[in-house]
């Protein structure tokens, strides 16, 4: 059944140019937006995919795929009709980063942070004792209440780590769980070294590049290494991601969190899909991020519930290296699911306009994720969009706090 969404004020379809409607017939107000909104389009942060929006558009989705989009003027008849009354249509977002698989919660720690402690990696270590003493079905319900919270509020796709079980059969538990959800799983065995190997870490680097690794990759995509003071150092996180590569995942990187150590240059060195968090930078770590195909993910949530300075996201973009946003939701560091608040923080604290701040909590979060079917709304991709209370895409800057998400559509499904 096709479904119409007409009259509605500003269409965000991140089309890369080339492959904006090339028929001559519908090309006029396309070419029109174009001259009338040049400003409005903004290259996307080092590559072909931009910024794309057209006012007064219409979308028809079909079997689950964007059908046709186009001026609602000239939109094609459908089987169903939404009127968005002059709202504003977008992506659904791309959460790249979110630790999902937990027990527990942390709000005595926030509050005594808030009252001036510092927030450091072994806090972590709270958490995995609340998930390993945890039923299946604890986690199960958890990550279920927090993937209804991030569809209700726009996130189509998200990933989800492991990393809180940190032994080969919670491990192995925690990433067939979350693969119950997303295709996005993450084996994240090196989060940090748990207690028990405290005196031992080396032995700890053994078990998750063997045992652990070997239990969990038939039901994860990617590897994932905290590189960090407190955490894991530069050869113990290059020997993580060797060996989930050996295993056939794909490397991505916690990097440069909460010191400028080697993160950012391991994630380029491995081709890693994203180096996350970037919150400390040096000038060569910018270069390398530009000059690759790495792309930075910034967890503004972190550096919110942290009260840690926040990343120049402008000075990442100007630099040309391509910058996605994450909510990085989990019990510590960040217990948001909120990617309108990344939005938000991203324009008002990392200096990006409100175009690079919402492309990279989609089309950003998409390529960190090596997804070309999500994150725009060229004809042909998955029909996961959003709908907001407020006639443009600014909106979710301009109106920080405030619930927007009118509608959201997955795979050409209503859902919320
Ligand atoms: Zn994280």
């Amino acid at each position: 059944m096709s479904v119409l969404i007409t009259n509605i004020g500003e269409l965000v379809t991140n089309q890369p140019e080339r492959d904006a409607d090339p028929d001559p017939g519908r090309a006029g107000p396309v070419a029109g937006r174009r001259a009338a909104d040049a400003a409005h389009e903004v290259p996307g942060p080092g590559g072909p995919g931009r910024f794309a929006a057209m006012a007064g558009a219409a979308l028809v989705i079909d079997e689950g795929r964007v059908a046709w989009t186009g001026p609602a003027s000239r939109a094609p008849a459908a089987d169903e009709m939404v009127d968005a009354d002059g709202r504003a249509v977008l992506p659904g977002f791309v959460d790249s980063h979110a630790h999902l698989v937990f027990a527990g919660e942390r709000g005595a720690e926030f509050a005594a942070r808030m009252a001036g402690q510092p927030y450091r990696a072994g806090g972590i270590r709270t958490t995995v004792a609340a998930t390993r003493s945890a039923t299946d079905d604890q986690l199960r319900a958890n990550l279920r209440r927090l993937a209804a919270e991030m569809l209700a509020q726009g996130i189509t796709t998200f990933e989800c780590k492991s990393g809180y079980g940190l032994t080969v059969p919670d491990e192995a538990r925690s990433v067939s769980i979350a693969a119950e959800f997303t295709p996005e799983v993450t084996y994240l065995g090196a989060h940090v070294v748990p207690p028990e190997f405290e005196a031992n870490p080396g032995g700890y680097v053994d078990l998750v590049c063997g045992e652990m690794l070997d239990a969990c990759a038939p039901d994860a995509q990617w590897v994932d290494v905290f590189c960090e003071r407190g955490a894991f150092g530069r050869d113990e996180a290059a020997a993580v991601l060797a060996a989930g590569q050996a295993a056939g995942l794909r490397p991505r990187v916690h990097a440069n969190q909460l010191t400028a150590g080697p993160g950012v240059q391991l994630a380029v060195e491995v081709g890693a899909a994203s180096a996350d968090h970037c919150s400390n930078l040096t000038d060569a770590d910018v270069d390398a991020l530009a000059g690759s195909d790495t792309v930075a993910t910034l967890l503004p949530g972190v550096e919110f519930s942290t009260r840690h300075p926040y990343p120049d996201g402008r000075r990442l973009v100007d630099a040309g290296a391509t910058v996605a946003l994450a909510t990085d939701c989990n019990p510590g560091s960040c217990f948001s699911s909120s990617m309108p608040l990344c939005i938000a923080l991203g324009v008002r604290e990392m200096h990006l306009t409100t175009q690079e701040s919402v492309w990279a909590a989609t089309a950003g979060g998409a390529r960190a994720l090596r997804r070309t079917d999500v994150g725009h709304l060229g004809t042909g991709a998955r029909a996961d969009l959003i709908m907001i209370d407020g006639p443009s895409h600014a909106y979710l800057a301009y109106r920080p706090g405030v619930p927007l998400i009118a509608g959201v559509w997955r795979a050409g499904e209503r859902v919320a």
